[in-house]
């Protein structure tokens, strides 16, 4: 039988995308045959923004192999134990939304309907006292998990990291390089197709020098060179849904304890991020330019630094969706190339990695078999959905009536998906995770009972049990928190001691 191998692979873009499948790729992909060759222009440049992660990240590291203590020092990153919210319920409000679950399950039932029970006595303890993660976060301290001690919250502690984008991008290039990457620079001014099929066969540089290849991953950022501006995948646009479409990132000085989280706070066209660095804050305005100018939304940004800005503002647009075919063809798109969710809860790097996955369980040979192109849209759709559903949430799930922007979100048609869960959850407090999805119970919990949404009832079995019992369990779970948390450590402390 003919070899249909894939011989040829080539990334266009050397972004966090970029970098991140070249370093993956170099690893999983073992046959010594394969070249694997990255085409980026530092004419270009990158979008340079992306800097707060979610857990999954570390399965990403170590599949890559690198060391947390020398990862943490050359990113300067920190801990992330979850998000805190503030003002998106209504002005004036803040809550977490941890990385763990609350409390502990029982007789197979989630924990919130408990503690939904237990609030009916006006002496309940709040909602955070339940989630380890809160309580040290709200401290400003981090431990890692201890997973040798079952059934202890510190076995489970879920934490992810604060990076800086670049250097982490820097990082991977070294990963890839150092097993047998090409990275070839230059800026692609032609792209070459078949003529009988249109696949992609080649790209001519501005040298003039051809990089040819069999199967192609754009990593173009916005522009998506080949799957758009090529290909013509066509984009879903969900700005009706999430409007917000452009931001101004900038970096200042460390102020304050350096806190084990990201900061979200919604102004009146938006939302502010402040993401600690061991060396500064990154912070960013996102928002909606049909409600505010660029100037307005930059003096909102400077008037919110906790420090002294040390970088230019920089500026970006974006428009919500996904690419109608993010594999088409002989061309995968992965990271801006495929898609933008906003970064809202953190999700646009994790999207990356979970395509790079993806991509692998698919992976082709020349035949390039349609099916397996469909599979893999249809699952990275439905993932873009899932995430899409979590962030319109924490917009449709206000009380603000302040803005026009706030009007609009609180308002406005929801999908279909996203209404049956909220009805649900309403009536009943009953949440589910579907096809493993990646926001589970607690994530949407958090943003629930953080955004004032309680439900009329809880989970009906649970009136079986006796009010004292109850209490004691309550009781029992919180003391369990409060030792736990005598393991936590100042983050910042504990950062100097790990890097
Ligand atoms: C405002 C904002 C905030 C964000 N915050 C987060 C966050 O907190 N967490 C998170 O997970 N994600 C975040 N993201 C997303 C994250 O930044 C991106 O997912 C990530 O940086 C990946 O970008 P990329 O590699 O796809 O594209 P880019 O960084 O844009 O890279 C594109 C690459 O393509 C190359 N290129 C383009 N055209 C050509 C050409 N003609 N020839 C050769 N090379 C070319 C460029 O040189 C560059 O190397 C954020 C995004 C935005 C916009």
């Amino acid at each position: 039988m003919q070899d249909q191998n894939i011989k040829e692979i080539v990334i266009v873009g050397g972004g966090t995308a970029g970098w991140m499948a070249a370093a993956a790729f170099s690893i999983l992909l073992r046959d010594p045959t394969i070249k694997i060759r990255l085409v980026e222009s530092d004419e270009i440049g990158t979008v340079g923004v992306g800097e707060a992660t979610i857990p999954h990240i570390r399965y990403f590291n170590q599949l890559v192999g690198l060391d947390e203590k020398e990862y943490l020092r050359r990113t300067n990153a920190t801990f992330k134990l979850g998000i805190e919210f503030v003002n998106w319920g209504q002005v004036g409000d803040r809550y977490f939304h941890p990385f763990s679950p609350y409390g502990v399950n029982m007789d197979g039932i989630h924990f919130h309907h408990f503690w939904l029970r237990h609030i009916q006595n006006p002496d309940a303890a709040p909602i955070d006292d339940y989630n380890i993660q809160v309580l040290a976060s709200k401290l400003n301290k981090f431990a890692h998990p201890q997973p040798n001690l079952r059934g202890s919250p510190l076995a489970n502690i879920e934490y992810a990291y604060q990076f800086d984008a670049s250097l982490y991008g820097k990082y991977m290039r070294e990963v890839a390089e150092s097993r047998g990457v090409e990275r070839v620079e230059g800026k692609v001014v032609e792209v070459r197709q078949r003529p009988e099929d249109g696949f992609i066969e080649s790209l001519k540089l501005e040298s003039g020098e051809t990089v040819a290849g069999e199967l192609f991953i754009d990593c173009t950022g916005f522009r998506g060179l080949l799957t758009e501006q090529t290909l013509k995948s066509g984009y879903d646009d969900w700005s009706h849904y999430l409007p917000v479409d452009r931001a101004v990132a900038q970096a200042c000085e460390l102020a304050g304890p350096l806190t084990p989280f990201t900061r979200s706070t919604a102004h009146k066209a938006g939302w502010q991020w402040r993401i600690p660095l061991q060396n500064r804050l990154g912070n960013g305005h996102v928002y909606c330019s049909d409600y505010i100018s660029d100037d307005e939304a930059y003096d909102t940004l400077k008037s919110g630094l906790d420090g002294a800005p040390i970088s230019d503002p920089r500026f970006l647009r974006f428009k919500t969706g996904i690419r109608k075919k993010p594999w088409n063809k002989n061309v995968v798109a992965l990271g801006l190339a495929s898609g933008f969710l906003e970064p809202l809860e953190s999700t646009s790097i994790h999207l990356i990695q979970t395509a790079i996955a993806r991509l692998m369980t698919n992976f082709p040979d020349k035949i390039f078999n349609e099916r397996d192109i469909e599979y893999y849209n249809d699952r990275t759709l439905a993932e873009f959905e899932q995430v899409r559903d979590f962030i319109i949430l924490h917009y449709c799930a206000t009380q603000r009536t302040d803005s026009p922007l706030w009007n609009h979100v609180r308002t406005m048609d929801l999908p279909e998906t996203l209404r049956q869960r909220i009805d649900i959850y309403k009536e009943n407090g009953r949440l589910y995770r579907h096809d493993n999805e990646l926001f589970g119970e607690h994530s949407w919990f958090a943003v629930f009972e953080g955004q004032n949404i309680r439900p009329k009832r809880y989970h009906p079995v649970i009136n079986h049990l006796a009010d004292d019992m109850l209490e004691k369990r309550m009781t029992e779970i919180r003391r369990a928190m409060q030792k736990c948390l005598e393991q936590f450590e100042d983050h910042a402390e504990y950062l100097q001691k790990r890097t």
